[in-house]
């Protein structure tokens, strides 16, 4: 039975593919959080007011013998708390996906750190490159 590849399952769970691309020897991919709220990471308040968007370049793990990068459309929320100091800020993304200014997807850098535990340095870094892992 064959079932249809659905686009998003390519990508960290959370996420939403907007598009894709070539760019030189890279797969881009454009991407969105799946959810419409923010968590205000001060005080813990649902907002839905977007105060800005911006893009942030993640490496992904390799699709089709390409390097994969998520474009990711991230949001700037404000938070609506009386009481909170923080005005805005910036969305986070589920535990384990994507950790705050990281510039690798969680389950490419738990890869990478395991080839590094287990091969130590040099030699992890050349086996990592063979895999197409930067
Ligand atoms: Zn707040």
């Amino acid at each position: 039975m064959q079932q249809a590849l659905q686009r998003s399952s390519l990508v960290p769970r959370g996420f939403v593919v907007e598009s894709a691309y070539y760019e030189g020897d890279k797969a881009v991919v454009v991407v969105r959080a799946s959810g419409s709220v923010g968590l205000c990471p001060s005080c813990g308040t649902v907002s839905r007011r977007v105060h800005s968007r911006y893009r942030r370049r993640v490496t992904d793990l390799p699709l089709s013998g390409r390097i994969v990068e998520l474009l990711v459309i991230a949001r700037r929320f404000r938070c609506d708390a009386v009481l909170c100091g923080r005005q805005i800020f910036t969305e986070r993304f589920a535990e384990g996906v994507l950790a705050p200014s990281a510039r690798r997807t969680a389950r490419l850098d738990s890869i990478v750190h395991h080839l590094g535990l287990a091969l130590g340095g040099r030699p992890a870094a050349g086996f990592a490159k063979r895999l197409m892992l930067p």
